[in-house]
């Protein structure tokens, strides 16, 4: 997860080590190279600007303690900051409504978001047996997803709710969850459509997903493999919805940080779970200071 960045990181303290204190002078190279390894990383530009002003303000209005050397007390400062970028605490799903709690997923197509339906499925049962879960996708263009969803709920042990190719979007999710009120359902998980690339039919039709049911959870489901293009996908996204948080998945692989530092910032929503792999328990929640601490390594 994240190695290349945390690659670049440990190298950059070394450069402030044997100095007594935090100077403008001393730190000038450590934050060449913090900026160097987010650019690397493929954070956008005006996320690094910020980030090392940010590194840099607190490093030299910094009183060291007495049991740190400079290196520490800077490391302690990156790590910080990159807590902040990312959000600062773990938030957790908010379900707390009249039943069924509606989940809406969003994002683009291969993001992850039947998958995650999937692992949120397992996530919400684990923690609660009881609880009744019914699955939908409202994903008309591919019936392979709808498939997909089905033989999902069919592995995590929850309902499903039928569509097909021939329905209306909004037409299901609104029969969905009628469906699951009339029988008391707690939770209300929607699956849709994803395209490859932002377009304004997909970012309409999510809208009026989103209107016909009003879920307590909107999440934006993103690829952590995405860079710099993590920017708009989760700009067009947050002006379209009123997003509530982030599902960053694919963080098993060799992302390289990214769409990890950038899309708290961007959508100001906080990021709630990471995937960690294909499988159906690959779903955990997001933790900024363990990120960062892996980061630092
Ligand atoms: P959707 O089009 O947004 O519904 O995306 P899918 O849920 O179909 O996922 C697209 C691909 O990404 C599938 O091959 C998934 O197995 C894979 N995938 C989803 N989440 C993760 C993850 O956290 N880690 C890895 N390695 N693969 C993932």
């Amino acid at each position: 997860m994240l190695d290349n960045l945390t690659k670049r990181f440990s190298k950059i303290f070394k450069d402030i080590r044997g100095q007594s204190k935090l100077t403008e002078d001393n730190i000038k190279e450590a934050l060449r190279e913090v900026r160097l390894a987010l650019l690397e990383a493929d954070v956008a530009l005006p996320i690094v600007k910020d980030f090392v002003n940010s590194v840099k303000e607190r490093a030299l209005g910094h009183e060291i303690a007495d049991n740190l050397t400079p290196d520490q007390a800077f490391f302690g400062i990156v790590n910080q900051a990159l807590i902040d970028l990312m959000g600062k605490e773990n938030t957790s799903l908010n379900l707390s409504t009249t039943p069924p709690a509606t989940i809406l997923m969003a994002g683009l197509q291969g993001a992850g978001k039947t998958t995650t339906v999937g692992k949120l499925a397992k996530l919400i049962k684990d923690q609660d047996k009881k609880k009744k879960i019914l699955v939908v996708s409202a994903d008309v263009y591919r019936p392979a997803a709808i498939e997909q969803l089905k033989l999902l709920a069919e592995q995590v042990g929850v309902d499903f709710f039928p569509s097909n190719t021939t329905q209306q979007p909004v037409q299901i999710v609104r029969d969905a969850q009628n469906y699951a009120k009339k029988h008391f359902y707690d939770v209300l998980m929607v699956d849709t459509a994803g395209r490859l690339a932002i377009d304004i039919e997909m970012m309409i039709e999510i809208r009026a997903i989103h209107s016909a049911i009003n879920p307590i959870e909107t999440l934006f489901v993103i690829d952590a493999m995405l860079g710099q293009d993590a920017v708009n996908t989760a700009q067009a996204f947050n002006e379209t919805l009123p997003l509530t948080g982030v599902v960053l998945t694919k963080m098993d692989g060799d992302a390289r940080g990214g769409a990890a530092l950038s899309v708290r910032q961007i959508t100001g929503k906080p990021i709630k779970f990471i995937g960690v792999g294909e499988k159906i328990n690959g779903l955990e929640p997001f933790y900024p200071d363990r990120i960062a601490s892996r980061i630092l390594g």
